[in-house]
């Protein structure tokens, strides 16, 4: 009897991360591979909180956890702390881990760990264990793109060896792929030296473990971004995965999804409600928050809006006075959405997002129109892609106070909603994405050979 190949799934702390990387497990799992996921156990704790009992029960895939160390410093659960935790207590635990599956499964132990690049010392412990390893990135090839290029940006005097840009000019790595502002590399939103240096010791390490990985598994398509993908070696795009096989599992979220959001969407007349949503860790000031709420309200749209409960900075927002009662006829807000469902549903028209890539993503497989707000790391490089390269979406634009003004967002959606070049070309977008995905397409026959290389 053929044994089944097992494969350890190993995701970085973060939800942006663990969302893909589920996805992706699913996929295998569906395939006939028999994959085990390991979260840190305190993501485990929020994953494990809000599962429902029908989701457990149909989960394809065992849910394992070891520890971060970090136990006695949580204050160090984010930013450098993190990081440098991570690597310092994870790859032993790691290391633990695996035998112990190995020791209790011996029957069909681990062949083969696949891990996000961010966490890229976990290929180094699979190298080390003689196990098989692939590499995943969870953010837009281009962004990967942009790491790899370091040394040659700093060799032709483009960046410093800190990542700061030398001249103020349009920064290309490719002649087909939108060029970036200094402001908008990856690593120079923090604010400050220490932050940049985070991110670009972030940057550095992706890069060196990007280029020890002989397979880099991907969530887009060449079908939409064949020059970005021409730029990396070994990607394997196997993306759009929302979309493929039609999987959607709702484990791996670290808040409760509130479904009420579906059955008002129903009530709502066909391609009338804006969906604004800014993914797990975006922040604003109180003040920005009130221009967004009465940019909404001054657009006379429909909305349906996400408000997390820390996303004024990081504790509950307080809406502007009476903002509640005078929208409570047209705007839904909801903690956390089913949002791959809620861009699925015919009465959402358009998509107000941060551009976190797995955002994009899903938004281009359902065709909607972006009005792009992004706040960090690669959401400026998405931007690019979603307003110059593809054509899908329109960006805000801050004023001389830093805002962006509630007239810019009612501006803006007026102009998006009646543009109908952006609508066609995202669904123009989304048919090539999903021809991809669908038999015979490139993302399509990448995962089978993904497959056969995990089966050989
Ligand atoms: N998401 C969700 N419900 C929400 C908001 C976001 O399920 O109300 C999911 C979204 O579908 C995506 C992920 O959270 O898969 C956010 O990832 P992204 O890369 O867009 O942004 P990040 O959170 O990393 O900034």
């Amino acid at each position: 009897m053929e044994l089944q190949q097992h494969v350890l799934v190993v995701p970085c702390p973060a939800q942006g991360h663990v969302t893909p990387l589920i996805k992706l497990a699913y996929n295998l799992a569906y395939h006939g591979i028999k994959v085990t996921f390991a979260n840190s156990e305190y993501i485990e704790a929020k994953v494990l909180a809000v599962i429902s009992d029908v989701d457990r029960e149909q989960c394809p895939i065992t849910l394992v956890a070891y520890s971060d160390g970090l136990d006695s410093h949580p204050e160090q659960r984010y930013g450098q702390g993190l990081m440098d935790g991570l690597k310092k207590y994870m790859p032993a635990n790691l290391e633990k881990l695996i035998k112990q599956i190995n020791h209790s499964d011996n029957k069909e132990p681990l062949t083969c760990v696949i891990a996000d690049l961010t966490v890229g010392w976990s290929l180094e412990v699979a190298r080390k264990m003689g196990l098989k390893q692939v590499a995943v990135w969870p953010a837009g090839p281009g962004c990967l793109a942009l790491a790899l290029r370091i040394p040659k940006l700093i060799k032709e005097g483009v960046i410093d060896e800190y990542g700061s840009a030398i001249q103020d000019e349009l920064i290309c790595i490719s002649e087909e792929i939108p060029g970036l502002k200094s402001s908008e590399l990856t690593w120079n939103r923090s604010g400050d030296s220490a932050g940049q240096k985070f991110l670009f010791d972030i940057a550095l390490a992706t890069k060196q473990a990007a280029e020890s990985a002989s397979i880099i598994l991907c969530n887009t398509c060449d079908e939409i971004d064949s020059s970005s993908c021409a730029l990396v070696p070994n990607i394997l795009p196997i993306g759009p995965l929302p979309a493929m096989k039609n999987l959607n599992p709702s484990i791996g979220t670290f808040s409760s999804q509130d479904s009420s959001c579906l059955s008002w969407l129903d009530k709502q007349p066909s391609n009338s409600v804006i969906y604004i949503a800014f993914g797990s860790t975006a922040l604003f000031s109180q003040k920005q928050f009130d221009e967004i709420a009465l940019g909404l309200e001054l657009s006379g749209q429909l909305f349906l809006w996400v408000v997390r409960s820390n996303i004024v900075n990081r504790s509950s927002a307080e809406f502007p006075d009476g903002f509640l009662e005078r929208t409570s006829s047209r705007g839904k807000i909801v903690e956390w959405a089913p949002q791959e469902k809620v861009l699925a549903h015919t009465s959402v028209s358009c998509f107000v997002s941060h551009c976190g890539w797995n955002s994009t993503m899903e938004g281009v497989s359902h065709g909607q129109p972006f009005l792009c707000w992004p706040y960090f790391w690669d959401q400026f490089q998405n931007k690019s892609y979603i307003c110059d390269a593809w054509k899908v979406g329109l960006e805000l634009k801050y004023d001389e106070d830093g805002i962006i003004s509630r007239h810019e967002i009612k501006t803006k959606i007026d102009q998006l909603l009646t543009d109908d070049g952006i609508k066609a070309n995202a669904l123009k977008l989304m048919g090539d994405a999903r021809k991809s995905v669908n038999e015979g397409g490139s993302s399509y026959q990448n995962f089978e050979s993904l497959i056969k290389y995990l089966k050989a």
